[in-house]
């Protein structure tokens, strides 16, 4: 069966659950080969073998932290020549794209980024993709080179598919232009405590209906009583009441959480596109004609000011 390269994305040997999805979506179309760049290497591999990966190709230098995306793209590069795989699979984040185009340009391939979802074909992987805010889905197959393809968060289910998982180095030699882009600071963003925003199994997400930056603490304390990561539409965001990086839909993240819960969001296309795969949506908004109903499978037509305080209230009595 044919080899398919899934570049890891983790945090010291933490895989994150985006590059399981991807492992799933590689057996359908080949035999998993999985590459882990960085430190804890051994914790990783581990994890990979338990969802499938054959064969965990490792290599650790300090260049990928210290340097933007040169190195890494000159390891996956070496691991594509190694293993001649049927397909290259990558995470749809802004650093996985960047990889994947670089890649894709070297090896004379065709590229598809942000596929949801991907099936063998007779003639190679077909890659679904969800365009123009979600109206549409096309179906897709790089006709030159080997593909590379990204593939957004949530697009597949985590499999655990054990497996004995072979653990090799790589042999990566960087080139000249690897050292080209110091990274000279790193400033972490505080941490909430809260999951994150695309890994989430709840949401609980905030739009212009919530009238202030002040007032979203009552869309923090549901979120927080649920376990739940917090969103906003871009009305929030352009306010400048919560940040960017909790911004859902299509020009912000895409989540497909078991439980969405919208409070004060109209449910304009562009949000949609980005929460419409979630398992379960409820809808708080004063507006019984919200679209956002149309969409929900269960609405509450009520102020969120009375509402959210309430279901926060019955969710910790429900915990007593
Ligand atoms: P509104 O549409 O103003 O809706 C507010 C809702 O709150 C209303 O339905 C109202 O009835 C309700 N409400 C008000 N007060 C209360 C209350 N007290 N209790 C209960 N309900 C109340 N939007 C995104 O979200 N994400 C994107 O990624 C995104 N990308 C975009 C990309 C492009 C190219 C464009 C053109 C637009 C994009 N937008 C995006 C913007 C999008 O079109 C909408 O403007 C935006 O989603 C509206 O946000 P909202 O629902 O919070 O605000």
């Amino acid at each position: 069966m044919a080899e398919v390269l899934v570049y890891v994305d983790h945090v010291d040997g933490a895989v994150r659950k985006p590059t399981l999805e991807l492992l799933t979506l590689a057996r359908r179309i080949g035999e998993p080969v999985a590459v882990v760049l960085g430190g804890g290497a051994a914790d990783a591999a581990a994890t990979l073998a338990d969802h499938g990966a054959v064969k965990v190709l490792t290599h650790d230098a300090s260049e990928y932290a210290e340097y933007l995306v040169v190195p890494k793209l000159d390891a996956l590069e070496a691991a594509y020549e190694a293993v001649s795989p049927a397909a290259v699979l990558v995470p749809s984040s802004a650093e996985g794209k960047e990889i994947a185009a670089r890649l894709a340009l070297r090896i004379g391939s065709g590229i598809i980024t942000d596929a949801v979802d991907l099936e063998a074909g007779d003639e190679g992987p077909v890659a679904t993709q969800s365009v123009f805010a979600a109206s549409f889905t096309t179906k897709s197959r790089v006709i030159k080179g080997t593909p590379v393809i990204t593939v957004k968060p949530n697009s597949a289910a985590v499999e655990p598919a054990p497996t004995a998982g072979t653990v090799e180095v790589l042999k990566v030699n960087f080139s000249d232009e690897a050292t080209g882009t110091k990274v000279t600071g790193r400033t972490p963003r505080g941490s909430t405590g809260r999951p994150e925003l695309t890994e989430a199994a709840i949401v609980v997400a905030g739009g212009r209906g919530v009238g202030g930056a002040e007032h979203f603490a009552i869309i923090e304390t549901l979120a927080d009583e649920l376990g739940a990561a917090v969103g906003a539409s871009r009305a929030a965001v352009d306010a400048g009441w919560y940040s960017h990086t909790h911004q859902v839909g299509q020009t912000g993240k895409t989540v497909s959480p078991q439980l969405y819960i919208a409070a004060g969001i109209s449910g304009a296309v562009q949000h949609r596109a980005g929460m419409q795969t979630s398992k379960t949506i409820v809808a708080i908004n004063k507006d019984a004609e919200a679209p956002i109903f149309d969409l929900a499978d269960y609405g509450v037509v009520g102020d969120l000011f009375e509402v959210v305080p309430q279901l926060t209230g019955e969710v910790k009595d429900g915990k007593a």
